[in-house]
């Protein structure tokens, strides 16, 4: 029996960068008064509120079986009806110094490969704490662009190999679709599963996962390969469909 069901976000809940759609906030309501939801995304966690939390239009009450692991789970908030408000749980914070340094040799490597756009569209890199991210395009960039800019990852590849060379005691990653997370090492969604099962007390067998990469490489991989159930989607409508079905099979 599921009691949780974890989603990534980015081709898993929404377009990329993108608000929900109605009906997946309609689904989403209705699901998470028979399941515990959680999501987990490499993105910050005021991306979490402005693509999914403030969508749903709903009572407190429904929030607090939220479960909301931004930056690759280096960071966990639940809401609390108590304070009003989400609570962190922790947050796995890079240092000063190791965030300084991230930041520089990310810079270096995407000018050494001419990566650096001259248009931008916000910050390419972003400190998020727990994790730098660099954008290839910035943060703001249309998803039209994104999609196109390296669809196979081919270029964030080269990126990763001159800062897996320079960034020894640290992870990085290939993100959702023009991005690069850098995090503590060992750091991907297993991990943010892992702190899950620890936090509710529950079996790894009482998850259901919905992403979009789950192919060995992909960054919903680690889930599957720690054996949780997964459910592979291409895009949020296919998600979409799939928890109508739940929710039509459930009441
Ligand atoms: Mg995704």
């Amino acid at each position: 029996m599921k009691k949780v069901l974890a989603f990534d976000v980015d081709d898993t809940l929404a377009v990329t960068k993108s608000p929900i759609d109605d009906r997946m906030a309609e689904s989403l309501i209705k699901i998470a008064k028979k399941f515990q939801i959680c999501i987990i995304s490499g993105a910050k966690f005021e991306q979490f509120l402005n693509q999914i939390i403030n969508r749903l239009n709903t009572e407190e009450e429904l929030l607090t079986q939220f479960h909301l692991m931004p930056t690759c789970g280096t960071q966990y908030f639940v809401y609390s009806l108590f304070k009003k408000g989400w609570q962190k749980i922790y947050s796995q914070d890079l240092s000063l110094a190791q965030r300084k340094k991230i930041i520089l040799e990310l810079e270096k490597a995407a000018k050494a490969l001419n990566y650096w756009p001259e248009k931008t569209y916000g910050d390419i890199i972003e400190d998020r704490g727990s994790q730098v991210t660099y954008s290839a395009l910035g943060q703001n960039a249309p998803a039209e662009l994104k999609y196109q800019y390296d669809p196979d990852g081919s270029k964030r590849y080269e990126i990763k190999k001159i800062l897996d060379q320079k960034l020894e005691q640290l992870e990085v990653r290939i993100g959702g679709t023009t991005s690069i997370d850098v995090t503590f090492l060992g750091i991907d969604k297993a991990f943010g599963m892992k702190k899950l099962i620890e936090n509710l007390k529950i079996k790894k067998e009482e998850i259901l996962f919905f992403g979009d990469k789950l192919q060995p490489g992909g960054n919903d991989y680690p889930v599957k390969a720690m054996k949780i159930d997964c459910i592979e989607v291409t895009n949020w409508q296919e998600t979409v469909n799939i928890l109508e079905t739940i929710n039509l099979l459930t009441t």
